[in-house]
């Protein structure tokens, strides 16, 4: 077999160590600092009946018509990997009933969009997101914007920015619609050929095109919200006010948009300057998603954990350093020494120590060796004469000097109270 036979499909990764502690690092943090904010965990199917996406997300999203991976399972039915979290997270709360009606949940998983990969791009990657189910707020989004930006500094993730806007009300939207529709219908010639195909259909999706041609004619349009009702544009000042009384700095950019059509109110994105063309560290907005008959309101935002981690080592964190190391490595002289230090490694494991060893009986210098490779900061060493008197000897790696110690005086320098 060649080595492609090894790799995993196009768009996604294995996530190994030492890599893979930096992303526990991440989740860990973000299942402390969460429920801080009375948030508690859901894991819902990454396999959900496609009905669930292309009615919550919209039929007529880039994400619904070209990027969701369906088919058809054993039994005839359209299934999709999900493509992003909430569609699912609604779906499950709406089944759980009535004490789950203003729910704060958050959830950690893998999403799969069929698109292009780039760098920052895959179609395999992760998320971690919240949704807070209730009617609109401007408090309640506020509250979860700041939380979102108090998990990006607890990474240690200085310098991300956020702009903010509004999608407005359902009335508002088919206002933002015919009047873009009308700005822009002058300009077509100027446009690219996608924005010229979208322009009846997504004008929104105009404004962050990134073609010199399209954001040319987009200087010159009326901004979205001037379309917008009174109270739509009063709702998105009074998140910004109530976000600065939370010492979170907002920006409010008239270009931003979001590619999923359940957003109503607030949208916002979080970028961070080392993470190159795709910027984007996360998104969120106010939603209402409309399922079998139900309407369901509430907040929530996605991290994209690949970027997070693209983003901390962006400003200097060091994935080697991530690296699970053992406390401790015995190694054997003899035969002898092999059987007592697993029964030994065996008792300091159930007590809390992390300990390493050789079982295929390797030289002592290939066990020192190895001991160094594996960045054990202590070694013990035992022979018959040792075993004989109840002794080893345990040498810090780090200097070079040895000590005479007894199983039990070792025992309690390793074991934590
Ligand atoms: P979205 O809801 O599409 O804005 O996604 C929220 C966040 O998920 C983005 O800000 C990214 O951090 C991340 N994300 C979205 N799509 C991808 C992708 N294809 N690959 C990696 N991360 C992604």
């Amino acid at each position: 077999m060649s080595s492609g036979g090894f790799l995993p499909l196009q768009g996604m990764s294995d996530i190994a160590p030492p890599e893979v502690g930096l992303w526990q690092r991440v989740e860990s943090e973000a299942r402390r600092v969460l429920p801080l904010y009375g948030f508690e965990e859901i894991r819902t199917p990454v396999l959900e009946r496609t009905s669930v996406f292309t009615r919550a997300i919209g039929e007529g999203t880039d994400v619904v018509q070209k990027e969701m991976y369906t088919f058809e399972d054993r039994g005839g039915r359209q299934v999709s990997l999900r493509p992003e979290g909430t569609a699912g997270v609604i779906r499950a709360l709406c089944g759980l009933g009535p004490e789950f009606a203003e729910a704060r949940v958050f959830y950690i998983g893998p999403m799969f969009r069929a698109e292009r990969p780039q760098a920052g791009r895959k179609r395999q990657f992760h998320q971690i997101g919240v949704e807070a189910l209730g009617g609109p707020s401007p408090a309640a989004d506020a509250e979860c914007i700041a939380m979102q930006m108090h998990l990006v500094e607890a990474w240690g993730l200085s310098g991300a920015s956020l702009r903010l806007h509004t999608r407005g009300v359902t009335t508002d939207q088919a206002a933002v619609r015919e009047g873009l529709v009308n700005a822009v219908r002058p300009h077509l010639d100027a446009l690219c050929e996608d924005c010229r195909r979208r322009h009846e259909q997504h004008p929104l999706r105009i404004l962050d095109c990134k073609n010199p041609g399209c954001r040319a004619v987009v200087d010159t349009l009326p901004q979205a919200m001037s379309f917008m009702a009174p109270e739509s544009r009063a709702y998105l000042d009074e998140v910004v006010r109530r976000l600065a009384t939370l010492g979170v700095a907002a920006q409010v950019d008239p270009r931003l948009i979001r590619g999923l059509d359940y957003y109503e109110h607030t949208i916002w994105e979080i970028t961070h300057p080392a993470l190159g063309a795709q910027d984007a560290l996360a998104g969120g907005g106010r939603y209402r998603i409309e399922l079998d008959g139900r309407a369901v309101e509430g907040v929530g935002f996605a991290i994209g954990i690949e970027r997070v981690i693209m983003a901390l080592q962006g400003t200097g964190v060091k994935i080697e350093d991530y690296r699970g190391r053992p406390d401790l490595w015995l190694v054997a002289v003899g035969e002898r020494a092999a059987g007592e230090n697993l029964a030994l490694a065996q008792q300091l494991r159930r007590k809390g120590v992390a300990v390493g060893l050789d079982t295929s009986g390797r030289s002592v210098k290939a066990q020192m060796r190895i001991a160094n490779r594996r960045g054990a900061p202590w070694v013990v060493v035992r022979g018959d004469d040792e075993l004989a008197a109840g002794r080893c000897q345990l040498k810090d790696m780090a200097v070079g000097a040895e000590q005479s110690v007894t199983v039990d005086e070792l025992t309690a320098r390793f074991v934590k109270a």
